[in-house]
């Protein structure tokens, strides 16, 4: 079976103001050479600090923006370019839950027109109907039906992050992209809605497309990983594998990063020096070079490629080659 989302070299591009005699560039590349593949039903975990592109990446995917190179196949069709009723007709297979549970739902609205709005401008359907299908989501999120005629306000985050996710199903959707969808919540009630999503997924045969800024919170939903940084993706995994032996720099950073309760577990802590540069002037060679702990002199030149190291394992980093390491590192 084909993946049901693949991206082949997506760049997504902003122009931006010309800067002191016109010597910065002329635009940010907020999405660099992106390739990966979404296999259905399975959650790809987009990783890293914010302004990385993941969030552009996947507005770009649900063709919210539109790429300046590349390709994006959905389900075996190209729709790096489509238009108009084409476009609106695709937008039903692909949906958004957003991060921030107050500011995605209008307040002036009730909860059964917020979630069956959808289905009304997408299908001549009777209110009737609509409001029973809106009454059953709102039970499959976990919300009493007698949501339906309260607005936002009257719920509390976790609920309103239920009442979007209601909404992104309600046209039963094929490909759900969730970015941060968790972060303006509780850390309490967190784990609640990442439990929800998971057993949606099941029961709505959902592919997740999961965007965050940390490895815990994608660990227990993710089945691949794809670690981003300004722009690029640097590593891309199957989750245990990520985990267990991250190969890139950045990733063993973040990885090192992810609270362990267990004691005798416990790993030290890289802690990167230095912050993220800014994408409107990246450094040269590898990006990430300035902050790396293990930047070697042919760092600052040349830019790595993502290659496959082990059987899909993909990384982005000068010290790999074939797989093995090629030089000598001690990684601990
Ligand atoms: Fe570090 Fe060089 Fe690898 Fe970049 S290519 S992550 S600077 S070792
Ligand atoms: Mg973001």
């Amino acid at each position: 079976k084909p993946p049901l989302l693949e991206v082949n070299q997506l760049r997504t591009y902003y122009p931006i103001k010309g800067g002191f005699m016109q010597r910065t560039k002329n635009y940010v590349k907020a999405v660099d050479n992106v390739s990966f593949s979404l296999n259905e039903g399975e959650t790809l975990g987009l990783v890293g600090e914010s302004g990385c592109g993941k969030s552009t990446a996947g507005r770009t995917i649900l063709r919210l923006l539109q790429p300046t190179s590349g390709s994006i196949t959905f389900a075996g069709k190209d729709i790096t370019s489509i238009k108009g009723d084409s476009l609106r007709k695709q937008r039903r297979d692909m949906q958004m839950v957003f991060q921030d549970p107050y500011a995605s739902l209008n307040p002036n609205m009730n909860v059964g027109r917020i979630v069956g709005e959808p289905l009304q401008n997408y299908e001549r359907t009777s209110e009737k109907s609509v409001k029973l299908e809106v009454e059953t989501l709102l039970e499959k999120v976990g919300l009493p039906t007698s949501a339906y005629d309260k607005y936002p306000h009257q719920f509390s985050g976790g609920q309103r992050q239920r009442i979007g996710i209601a909404r992104a199903l309600v046209l039963r959707p094929k490909l759900i992209i969730a970015d941060e969808p968790v972060s303006a919540l509780d850390v309490s009630v967190q784990s609640q809605v990442l439990n929800l999503l998971k057993s949606l997924q099941k029961d709505f045969d959902l592919t997740f497309l999961f965007i965050a800024h940390d490895l815990s919170v994608v660990k227990h939903m993710s089945d691949t990983i794809g670690v981003m940084y300004l722009g690029k993706l640097v590593e891309h995994a199957d989750k245990h594998s990520l985990y267990k032996e991250p190969l890139h720099p950045y990733t063993k950073a973040l990885v090192s990063a992810i609270p362990e309760p267990n004691p005798e577990r416990k790993k030290d802590r890289i802690v990167l020096t230095g912050d993220v540069p800014s994408p409107v002037d990246p450094p040269s060679g590898c990006f990430f070079h300035p902050r790396c702990p293990h930047m070697m002199e042919v760092c600052k030149t040349s830019e790595p490629a993502l290659k496959e190291v082990r059987t899909g394992h993909k990384v982005a980093c000068h010290l790999y080659n074939d797989g093995q390491p090629s030089i000598q590192i001690n990684f601990n």
